[in-house]
This record gives C-alpha cells, structure tokens and sequence, in this order.
C-alpha cells in the first residue's frame, strides 16, 4: 500500500509522552516498535497460546485462543491505521497486548475472580493488561513492568471506573475529563470487535454449536452468503464458510475506514489533543453498526449462551473461585513469590497468581490442591 506522510491527528512516536521511567531512545526502531517488541518477548504474551477465548484451550486444535485472536486483533488494526495514514506500530502494540490480564477461562473467570474480589477492590481484565505490563513482568534491571509509552499504555485501558481512574494518574485522567483516546487506540478497540464477531463464526461453525441454516437469517452474513452463492453456485462446507466471512470482514475494515475518514475530514482534529476532546471519530456507519449489533446478538444467543459452552464455562468458575479459596485461607500454599507479595495485600497478590494462570495450568493447580487420588501428582 502507498507510504503516505502521517496524518496531522496520529499519535506520531516521535511526539509520544514517553515512559514512566526515562530511558535511552531505541536504535533501529520507533518507541512504539520498541513497546510492541516488549510485548511480544513477555510471559504475559506466550501465555495467551493457553487461554480461553470461547472454547476451552484443549477442546480443539483449530479454535482461537488469546493469541490468534490478538494477533488477528493486530493485523486488521494494521490495516485500518495503515488506510487512515495514523500510526500501524501503536495499532499493533495495542492489540498485541489488550488481552494480557486476561484470566483462565476467558470471561466466566474473569466474573469469577470479580466475585472473589469484590470485598478487596474487584478485579477486571482490562486493568490487569494494565497491570501486568506496569508491574507484573519482572524481567527488566531497572524497573518492574514492561515501561511503555503512555500512549500504548492508554490504549490498553479502554475502560475504567472513576474510582479506579483516580488512582491511575496519567492513563486514568481520560476517564475522569470523559475524553477519548488516540485514535490508534480507538481502532485497536473496534479491530477487536471486527477479529472476534467473525472468529466467532468461524469457530461456532466448525464446533457445530452454531448451524449455517441459523446463520441465514443475521442480514450482515445472509448478504455475503448470497454474494458468495453467486459468483460460486456449486460451493458449500468449509469453502463456503470462509468465503463468505472473508467478505464480511472486508466489509466491515472497509465501512470503517471510509466512516472514519469522513468523520476525521468533518472534525478537523490538527492534534492528538484535539482527538481526545472530539466524540469517538472511529466508527462504523450507522448501517453496518446495526449489523454488526444484530449478529453480536446472535452470537450471544446462540453461542455465548449454549448449553455446551455455558458447562464449560461453569466449570471455568468452580476451578477459579475454588483456587482463590484455598489460597486466601491458606496462603502457606502460594508459591513463594507471591507468598511475599501477599503479606502486602494478600487478595491481590492471589488473584494476580490465578489471573495469570493458563486455562491447564489453572486446571493442574486445582487437581495439585484438590485431588485426593494418591495417583495424582
Ligand atoms: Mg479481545
């Protein structure tokens, strides 16, 4: 694609609020390549090959996981900032690490853990991505974290509580002047919504959960089937599946970025300063923004809420809940990290051991500290 200057209202790396803790400028790379690197070498990030997103980890060889979603999150981020000439390295960066806090078994243990904690603060994935990469990666000399730039760090947190949002400092402040972020940030956002409606799909399709002949009636899919049909009367099975997704996904990045630009050309913003103060510039059109809400609906109905997906994921909550327990009333059975940091706030110090579980990590810890079969390790 043509190499275009940067937009006036792109979040340039050059012109970024820097890191917590200053340090030499990168060679050979921009900052936020730098961060997206970072990221990319974390624990935090080789352990999403072993989370959750709708299917448990071992159900299937083919399903997403954490990590194929966040690098589908990151490709079409890539696209989108790359059409709207704003910065692809941020977009990356963002998407690369917006899931790091999330726990075993995707959202039923993150309501999970939220239960367990709520006398303690609560607990919510999105500021653990936060914190994982502000203080849990232990692996630099000089600081603990990860110490990116302000503006990936911003991106990660797309929301928060005002209560929350007063203890962040600088990432919170947005939240308590109800701004927007960069718009790097507000595309890594939707790019996560593109990546998992159509993955959804894809992967309800395949484990059978979810049937075509149900599918026919969500107008966004219905369309592009027909489109599909046409152009190949004789095609069916996985072929048709995937042509007719490729379509919907070219649809949405394509809808977006021509609903952004307009709305970009109509507000003028000359700064990043002036894209926090504007409404949200990136979106979809009116049109497709029903679509899309209607098959997210869909998805929810039939897939979220199906019986098999719903066991999986009440099992997903015994094992958390049961691991908190057992750590919060003997904390003698924490490793010993985090037996340290526990005499600090010891609640905390558990839900950041379960929280960065993988979902059979999280599953042998249970049968380590539950099982009584003396054949069990
Ligand atoms: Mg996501």
């Amino acid at each position: 694609m043509r190499e275009a200057p940067l937009a006036r209202c792109a979040a340039a790396a050059q012109n970024t609020r820097g890191r917590r803790f200053s340090e030499t400028p990168p060679r050979g790379r921009s900052e936020y390549q730098r961060d997206r690197d970072r990221i990319i070498h974390s624990t935090a990030f080789r352990r999403l090959e072993y989370k959750t997103q709708v299917f448990v980890n071992h159900e299937g060889d083919l399903f997403r996981t954490r990590l194929t979603h966040s690098l589908e999150v990151a490709q079409l981020g890539r696209s989108i900032a790359r059409n709207l000439n704003l910065e692809e390295d941020l977009t990356e960066a963002i998407a690369l690490a917006h899931d790091l806090g999330h726990t075993p078994f995707g959202h039923s243990g993150q309501d999970a853990l939220n239960e367990c904690m709520k006398p303690h603060g609560g607990f919510e994935h999105n500021l653990q991505s936060l914190r994982v990469v502000d203080l849990l990666e232990q692996r630099y000399a000089a600081f603990d974290g990860l110490n990116l730039t302000f503006e990936t760090r911003e991106g990660i947190l797309k929301h928060c509580s005002l209560r929350n949002a007063r203890e962040l400092g600088d990432v919170g402040e947005r939240f308590l002047k109800r701004q927007r972020p960069s718009l790097e940030a507000q595309i890594a956002n939707l790019a996560d919504e593109i990546a998992y409606n159509n993955h959804d799909v894809d992967d309800g399709l395949r484990s059978g959960l979810i049937e075509l002949e149900q599918l026919a009636e969500i107008t966004i899919f219905k369309r592009h089937k027909e489109q599909v049909v046409t152009a190949f009367p004789s095609i069916t099975g996985r072929r048709l599946i995937h042509e007719t997704i490729r379509r919907m996904i070219d649809t949405l990045v394509t809808d977006l970025i021509e609903s952004s630009a307009a709305k970009i050309r109509e507000h003028e913003p000359q700064t990043v300063e002036d894209v926090r103060a504007a409404p949200p510039l990136i979106a979809f059109s009116s049109g497709i923004r029903d679509e899309q809400l209607e098959l997210k609906r869909f998805l929810h109905d039939n897939l979220y809420r199906h019986y098999k997906v719903a066991r999986m994921a009440s099992k997903g909550r015994r094992v958390v809940a049961d691991l908190f327990e057992a750590f919060q009333a003997e904390p003698i059975l924490l490793p010993p990290e985090f037996q340290a940091r526990a005499g600090e706030n010891k609640a905390r110090a558990i839900a950041d051991y379960v929280a960065g579980m993988t979902d059979r990590y999280a599953i042998l810890e249970h049968r380590r500290l539950f099982a009584i079969d003396p054949n069990a390790d």
